[in-house]
């Protein structure tokens, strides 16, 4: 796979979590800065953010880098954190783990790839979800394997998707292998 294929994960990684916070008490300009248990990212004076007299207030939002209202040094500290994968880049990579290779597999890792959008995505007990929420009259291949799962008193993670002309559905459990198996696409409406 060659690395400009996950192109598409880079925009959907999530920056590291701060909560927000403004110095109230200051003539300043009111930037919103990035607050840890120990101050500010950016490293205001602790007096600053001291008890009493509390001049850094907390907002209910998150710190948002990168905004006109957000401290410019808190931004390019949070910015050269690591980021988190996006759920999509996580399913990748751990079908890439559990799920056995072939050409399911190569045709949903590339559709996630390309941030197709899930029909349904959901995790619970194997003999509530799956006959429930699987669709499996739709399946094309291995009905058995997936009749099987649907009678187990085990955690799954249950996704659908369709491609175009391909759709998936995915039964992951907690241990084991990951079943991708081939269904019946839902026509897509077309546009135009
Ligand atoms: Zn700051």
């Amino acid at each position: 796979m060659l690395e400009s294929d996950r192109a598409y994960f880079a925009s959907t990684r999530v920056p590291a979590l701060f909560g927000a916070g403004v110095r109230k008490l200051w003539p300043l300009p009111n930037r919103e800065h990035a607050v840890t248990a120990g101050g500010t990212l950016c490293r205001l004076p602790s007096w600053l953010v001291g008890d009493p007299p509390r001049p850094i207030v907390t907002m209910r939002h998150p710190f948002r880098p990168n905004r006109n209202s957000s401290c410019q040094r808190c931004s390019e500290l949070v910015s050269a954190m690591p980021t988190t994968p996006g759920p999509y880049e996580q399913l990748h990579d751990t079908l890439l783990a559990t799920a056995e290779p072939g050409a399911e597999r190569d045709g949903l890792l590339s559709a996630l790839r390309r941030g197709v959008p899930f029909e349904m995505r959901m995790a619970g007990q194997a003999y509530q979800v799956v006959r429930q929420y699987g669709e499996l009259v739709r399946l094309l291949a291995g009905r058995s394997a997936a009749e099987e799962l649907a009678d187990a008193h085990i955690m799954v993670d249950l996704m659908r998707l369709t491609d175009g002309d391909r759709a998936f559905l995915m039964l992951r459990p907690r241990e084991g292998s990951t079943l991708i198996l081939p269904m019946a696409p839902v026509p897509t409406v077309s546009r135009g």
